[in-house]
């Protein structure tokens, strides 16, 4: 039987790793179930169909998005080849026709010769004796597929929605007023594993107001979080009735009264503000002794904790914030938070309908599957990217490599941890697999830059270019020795 790399799901990660895996030589077979087998979401049976807007994000390359776009173009990424062959006016944003973009993607890859596309639904996970498997089928993974995955990878590591918390760099919290400590002091680090942003009633009370009012996404029935119950469709009345209880987002959370944050996820409890009076400048002290001769130790109303969320400690999130506020809605309502008045935002919550696995359980740095036999079998899954960052997905490049090098008895490949791809992946193998989200790119996932950048060059933009220029050094290595050829497409 003739070796060969299979492909399922025809959107933009399966078109870039059924690419790259046939460049390298693989006879390929791609399946996609569109258009006989809708999404809820894509409209025709077009190959890497973009749903929603028409926007890959930034393409300025001192910025995240924009680093991972030029690191994909240079390692000859067949979806930023098309999106710059098809590119609109958009400011700094690389934005594409989109139909014509889906229809050149789909005619390349039907005149691949080494590829062969079959329109068909794939139902159960595709045996491996034949060769690597690279799962692609996205945030809408049909329901039979995702049931078998369920099967493969233990009910426990499969997703069917997007909790995602508000993540910051922990060198924008101003820790003059947010503290470290754990609950009663329970934690695994002397310090503390939490930072704690301590509110009074009256900081409270500005925050819970403007949370309430301020303006939510709309989502779609089956952009939706899973009811409750089975028994509780999306077309309930209540907002709650539409997500899992210990998961509700925080302003619905917070519409059911004004204690309901204070005595929930921002409850004080087993905390103590250091700057306590005793701590605290003279003339605050005699201040807050006045007030509270009996009571030395500053006493909390709420608190915001925020926990490590990369294993270089550089990101945090904001516990139990999951949100559908829109993001200058939430940039503006956090910012109220004590020690959060300067964040910076690396990612804003969300939360939404996303099939996707548990990869720092299942994958290893090369993308295939721990426990798949012979760790030859499965390259991929779906959704694993943030699901609003579509060109996340497109990091299944190295996936396609990889099918091929193992379909041809070589080792398969990792990418260098300073580049954006390299971080990515880096953090979806190394994340905490408890309460993993997915996650798009950003600087404070790479490792910390080794000198600080001169004073005149402390800017957001100076730093981004710092990054940049550290990560496309990383990569030019890295292509000398795995040489891939750019893409061309001229249209
Ligand atoms: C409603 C919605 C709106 C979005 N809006 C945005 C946005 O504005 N910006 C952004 O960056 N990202 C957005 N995303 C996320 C975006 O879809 C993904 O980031 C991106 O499409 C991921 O690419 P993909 O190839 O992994 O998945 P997809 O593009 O979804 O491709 C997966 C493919 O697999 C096929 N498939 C599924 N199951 C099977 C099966 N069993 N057998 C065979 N084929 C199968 C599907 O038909 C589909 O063609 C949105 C997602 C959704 C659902």
């Amino acid at each position: 039987m003739e070796k060969l790399v299979t492909v399922v799901g025809g959107g933009l990660a399966g078109c870039e790793a059924a690419w790259q895996a046939a460049r390298l030589g693989a006879p390929v077979v791609l399946y996609e179930m569109r258009p006989q087998t809708m999404t809820p979401a894509h409209t025709g049976g077009d190959l890497g169909e973009l749903v929603c807007s028409n926007s890959l994000g930034s393409n300025i390359v001192g910025r995240a998005p924009g680093l991972l776009k030029e690191e994909l173009r240079r390692l000859g990424s067949l979806v930023i080849a098309a999106a710059d062959a098809h590119r609109l006016p958009a400011g700094s944003a690389l934005a594409v026709d989109r139909g014509a973009f889906a229809a050149t993607l789909t005619a390349l890859i039907r005149s691949h010769p080494s590829i062969t596309l079959i329109r068909q639904e794939v139902t159960r996970i595709p045996d491996t004796d034949s060769g690597p498997v690279v799962l692609a089928t996205g945030p809408l993974t049909s329901p039979p597929l995702a049931q078998a995955l369920q099967a493969l990878g233990g009910q426990a590591n499969l997703f069917f929605y997007d909790a995602i918390a508000p993540i910051v760099e922990l060198d924008s919290i101003d820790l003059s007023i947010a503290f470290r400590a754990s609950r009663y002091g329970k934690g695994e680090s002397d310090e503390g594993d939490y930072i704690n942003c301590p509110m009074t009633e009256a900081e409270y009370d500005v925050f819970y107001d403007a949370l309430l009012s301020a303006e939510r996404i709309k989502l779609r029935d089956f952009e939706r979080p899973l009811p409750r119950e089975p028994s509780e469709g999306p077309e309930s009345d209540s907002a709650a009735a539409q997500f899992f209880e210990g998961c509700l987002p925080i302003e619905v959370l917070a519409a059911r009264g004004k204690k309901a944050l204070a005595f929930g996820p921002l409850r004080p409890v087993g905390l103590t503000d250091p700057r306590s009076a005793s701590e605290r400048p003279a003339s605050e002290r005699l201040a807050s002794e006045r007030l509270a001769s009996d009571r030395p130790k500053r006493r909390l109303h709420a608190v915001v904790q925020l926990r490590q969320d990369n294993a270089a400690g550089t990101l945090y999130n904001l516990v139990g914030f999951q949100t559908n506020l829109k993001y200058g809605e939430q940039d503006r309502v956090l910012r109220l938070i004590p020690g959060l008045a300067h964040a910076r935002f690396v990612r804003y919550g969300s939360m939404h309908r996303n099939t996707y696995v548990n990869a720092p359980a299942l994958l290893l740095p090369t993308l295939q599957m721990r426990a798949a036999s012979e760790c030859r079998a499965l390259s991929e899954v779906p959704g694993t990217w943030a699901s609003d960052d579509r060109v996340g997905a497109t990091n299944l490049l190295l996936a396609g490599v990889n099918a091929a090098r193992i379909l041809h008895g070589e080792s398969p490949l990792t990418m260098p941890p300073e580049t954006m791809i390299g971080a990515l992946i880096r953090y979806i193998t190394h994340a905490e697999a408890r309460g993993f989200q997915p996650m798009k790119a950003n600087f404070g996932l790479m490792p910390p830059l080794e000198s600080p950048l001169p004073k005149n060059m402390r800017g957001k933009r100076s730093r981004g270019e710092a990054y940049a220029e550290r990560a496309l050094a990383a990569l030019a290595d890295w292509l000398t020795e795995h040489p891939l050829q750019a893409v061309r497409i001229d249209v």
